[in-house]
């Protein structure tokens, strides 16, 4: 199947990330958001990305220019009518989720593909609120979206050869390497990255040690490129608390068991990099 108009649904740091990519590989492209002030932070955040991707000599200001070309951003969901695929990436809320779904299915073209960017969410139950579940797909990219090459291809249970083929063929042309995953709780990077995140911050709970200490064992005693404290802040703690509920709920098994410590900071308000706190300060 061609695909050519994509919506992208949420334009928060997942969303914004995802617009890029698909504008820079030639997609038409509408970001919708619910409000207008979020999407023209949106649009200035791509712009500046595409503004470093020149001055790294990336791409010309002609390429930059056409590919801003290609986004329009709109508050109406209903653009979403004249698209070939939908990504959506609003907040890991399953209800919101399935709402959300349960109305795109009603307003897009018969044709039409809908990916859900879920870290941990199950597919197969957001398809089956569609009249459509072949035709719905997990698209699990990594943060930051333009830098990071994988996407996790999640088959829901009905999820058919035809879309897995059409989107694996789209993840190439983003520029990403594609690998099939299926519906479980935390798919594959989830389930391994959240246990061990979740684990640095019993450290930080217990007193094994401060988080930036943590953060340099990770690194230089394991060669991580980020501390898992730093990753925890990056990817936003409320995501990460989402993330340890689901797997604990999902496998209903107590090693899932989110930290304390972390559901004090979520109650807190400090949700890591995007609020300017977390286990870290951000200025
Ligand atoms: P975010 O909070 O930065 O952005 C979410 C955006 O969705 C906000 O702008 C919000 O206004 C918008 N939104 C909420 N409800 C909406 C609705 N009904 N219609 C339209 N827009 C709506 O969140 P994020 O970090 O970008 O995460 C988005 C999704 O991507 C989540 O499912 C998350 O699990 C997943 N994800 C996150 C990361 C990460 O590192 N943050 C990585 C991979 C996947």
């Amino acid at each position: 199947m061609q695909i050519s108009k994509v919506m992208v649904v949420g334009a928060g740091q997942m969303g914004t990330g995802i617009a890029q990519v698909c504008i820079q590989a030639g997609f038409e492209v509408v970001l919708h958001d619910v409000k207008s002030d979020i999407l023209e932070k949106a649009r200035t955040q791509m712009s500046e990305g595409l503004t470093r991707a020149v001055a790294k000599r990336e791409m010309t200001e002609q390429e930059m220019a056409t590919s801003l070309s290609r986004l329009q951003t709109s508050t109406n969901l209903a653009e979403s009518s004249t698209c070939d695929l939908i990504i959506e990436a609003i907040i890991e809320d399953l209800t919101l989720k399935k709402e959300l779904f349960k109305k795109l299915d009603q307003m897009i073209p018969t044709h039409a593909i809908l990916a859900s960017n879920t870290s941990s969410l199950p597919i197969t139950e957001m398809a089956a609120v569609t009249n459509r579940p072949d035709k719905v797909i997990g698209m699990h990219f990594m943060n930051p979206v333009p830098v990071m090459e994988l996407v996790e291809m999640i088959r829901g249970l009905q999820t058919s050869d035809h879309t897995y083929e059409t989107m694996h063929t789209l993840a190439n042309q983003l520029g990403k390497t594609a690998v099939e995953v299926k519906d479980f709780p935390g798919f594959v990077s989830n389930r391994v990255l959240m246990p061990m995140i979740n684990e640095a911050i019993y450290a930080v709970y217990e007193g094994v040690a401060t988080p930036k200490d943590i953060d340099t064992v990770m690194k230089l005693g394991m060669n991580h490129p980020m501390g898992p404290l730093t990753l925890a802040d990056f990817i936003g703690l409320d995501t990460c608390l989402s993330i340890m509920e689901i797997l604990h709920e999902g496998f209903s098994d107590s090693k899932y068991r989110p930290c304390p410590l972390l559901r004090q900071y979520v109650k807190a308000g400090w949700l890591g990099k995007k609020a300017g706190q977390g286990f870290f300060e951000y200025t």
